[in-house]
């Protein structure tokens, strides 16, 4: 894959890649993405993609050069032009499919997918679990947050409610060397 900075390693480098396919049961949306995800994590945001019932997605990211639409592409739109990742849904089956951000960010080059929509095994596992809090904005009772936290420890998902330390030191390092604050 790309030479991205990687502030963590992917855990499974022997996974080649894969194709990603979306739900629908006539004509999916297929993606090619080539070589290991990295940051594979579960995301209790508001916007990313989840399967009917879950509390969590599982989103990690590939180079957006690694990234390749390959059949059926006419049925992706982006679900809001105006978010940081441009997250690609099908129109049939809402699952979605590539988020590549193109805006100067940290994250710029890279695109987010959802590993468990590969067909292939061996990517690597989810590491940590990001933006725990906002399951609260999808209805979850606040009372039940103790629980939700001590069970994502126990099955060695650590929760933050925001990204892990390693990717929000990389943001800010990114924005500290934009800003000047630290030397480019
Ligand atoms: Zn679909
Ligand atoms: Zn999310």
């Amino acid at each position: 894959m790309k030479p991205v900075a990687h502030p963590t390693k992917s855990s499974v480098p022997a996974f080649a890649g894969g194709t990603l396919v979306c739900a629908c049961t006539s004509n999916p949306v297929k993606v090619k993405v080539k070589g290991q995800i990295a940051h594979n994590h579960a995301c209790g945001c508001t916007k990313c993609w989840k399967p009917e019932g879950a509390l969590f997605s599982v989103v990690a990211v590939a180079g957006t050069g690694d990234v390749t639409v390959t059949e059926n592409g006419d049925k992706l739109k982006v679900v809001d032009p105006s978010a940081l990742i441009q997250r690609h849904a099908c129109t049939g089956c809402g699952v979605h499919m590539h988020g590549p951000v193109e805006r100067d960010h940290a994250f710029k080059g890279l695109s987010f997918i959802h590993p468990e929509r590969f067909v292939e095994d061996g990517w690597s596992p989810p590491g940590f679990t990001a933006f725990v809090s906002s399951i609260i904005e999808s209805g979850v009772d606040p009372n039940r947050m103790e629980g939700v936290r001590a069970q994502l420890r126990s099955i060695g998902l650590e929760p933050y409610d925001c990204l892990n330390p390693g990717l929000m030191d990389f943001i800010a390092t990114w924005a500290a060397k934009k800003s000047g604050a630290l030397p480019a």
